[in-house]
């Protein structure tokens, strides 16, 4: 049976059982258990896989001119994919307006969430002044500390110029880097394909104890900003993306939904976008037919700066706790609503519940207490599964895109096929 069919089938398991059994017991440490596995099997693949893929993709381009080109393609994909999708939550949420209730601010009625003290921990103290920490996490002083942190950004920065000047030592010591580089690229897309077998158990273990510790319970007040994220949230994977896999790359969107299907779907387990970027390449390279020398650049890049679904995600939330707060959202507010999304979407790490980080950002910047992220914890989880599938899609038809845009022809999901 195929991999997406049996995750798929693993994915319902764990919504039935997860339902079924009482939300605390030895059980939960049994998902957990299975779950947490998983999860470590994928993140232990992420340091040597961006390090190696970066350096491989940027030691196959034919030059510093080349390099450019590709990174400026990607940036711009990245932005625009994001403002995109950050506008289209702004919209949704104008006009359904979940924070309000009868055209009154709902703040009182919604009440705030009794676990909001850890969050705060996390996010006391952060402010507009975080988003200038993105620069400088472009240049970490320690390279080891910062991959050990998980922060991609600083890694990545080193392995673009590693693999840069690596291209310029001449002779033997020059081949030796590239082949070096290269086998370790290979043996971690193997070590992927073996983590990816035990994939149905883990996604049961982890959707299991999503599902029997969060229920569906809380949905409840929250129902109208549930279905404003996923309206949204949709009309970007299902509108926007396929627009631009037709339009822009001429691929099939429907056969490029089911090359990324176990991404998509480890992406929705695992809510996280770097934990599941060993899948996502492979996927889009032996799937989806793209080069290793685009998507070993575009993918990891990706899953560390372009989050749609979580750009888009800030901005909803962060509108609707203003709402909800009663908040004069005039024009200018809502512009540094989008600007800080998109910002702070670039910053934020692709580990579950980052975003909750972020929309503390913007709420200080609009002048709301921090204890407005309150408001959206209880659905929160559920929706970050939802989000970082988004994430993970727009990376891979960003790679589609580029790829076409650099004349690939191998791409095996050709519209007019
Ligand atoms: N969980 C998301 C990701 O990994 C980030 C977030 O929105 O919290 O892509």
């Amino acid at each position: 049976m195929k991999l997406h069919w049996q995750i798929l089938i693993a994915l319902v398991a764990a919504a039935i059982v997860g339902s079924v059994v009482p939300e605390s017991g030895w059980w939960i440490d049994a998902f957990d258990l299975i779950g947490s596995f998983f999860l470590n099997a994928l993140k232990m693949l992420i340091v040597p896989l961006i390090m190696s893929s970066i350096i491989v993709g940027v030691m196959g381009l034919p030059g510093g001119r080349a390099l450019g080109r590709l990174g400026g393609k990607t940036l711009a994909y990245y932005l625009a994919t994001s403002l995109i999708a950050i506008l289209i939550g702004l919209f949704v949420v104008n006009l359904l307006s979940p924070g309000t209730i009868d055209g009154a601010p709902a703040g009182d009625r919604l009440g705030l969430d009794a676990g909001t003290g850890q969050v705060m921990e996390r996010i006391e103290g952060r402010g507009a002044g975080d988003v200038i920490g993105i620069i400088l996490r472009l240049v970490p002083p320690n390279i080891v500390e910062a991959a050990a942190a998980g922060q991609m950004l600083g890694l990545i920065v080193f392995s673009i110029l590693f693999g840069f000047l690596a291209t310029r030592v001449p002779g033997r010591p020059g081949e030796v880097l590239k082949d070096f580089w290269d086998g370790v690229y290979q043996v971690m897309l193997h070590m992927t394909d073996l983590i990816m077998r035990i994939a149905p158990i883990g996604v049961f273990g982890l959707v299991a104890e999503v599902v029997a510790q969060t229920g569906f319970d809380a949905v409840g007040p929250l129902l109208v900003f549930f279905v404003t994220v996923l309206i949204a949230l949709a009309a970007h994977l299902l509108i926007v993306m396929p627009l631009m896999l037709v339009l822009v790359a001429r691929v099939n969107p429907v056969k490029h939904y089911v090359a990324m299907s176990p991404a998509l779907l480890t992406a929705f387990s695992t809510s996280s976008s770097s934990a599941t970027l060993p899948v996502t390449l492979d996927c889009v390279e032996s799937r989806a037919g793209v080069s290793n020398r685009t998507s070993s650049f575009v993918l990891p890049l990706g899953a560390t700066v372009n989050m749609d679904g979580t750009a888009l995600y800030e901005c909803v939330a962060a509108m609707f706790i203003a709402q909800a707060y009663g908040l004069d959202l005039t024009l200018g507010t809502q512009f540094v609503i989008v600007l800080t999304a998109l910002l702070t979407s670039i910053g934020v790490a692709g580990i579950p519940s980052a975003s909750l980080v972020a929309i503390g950002v913007i709420l200080t910047t609009i002048g709301l207490p921090l204890e407005g992220v309150g408001l959206i914890l209880a659905v929160d989880r559920v929706l970050d599964m939802c989000r970082t599938a988004v994430n993970v899609f727009s990376d891979s038809t960003g790679a589609v895109v580029i790829a076409r845009s650099e004349g690939e022809q191998t791409l095996l999901v050709d519209a007019r096929s």
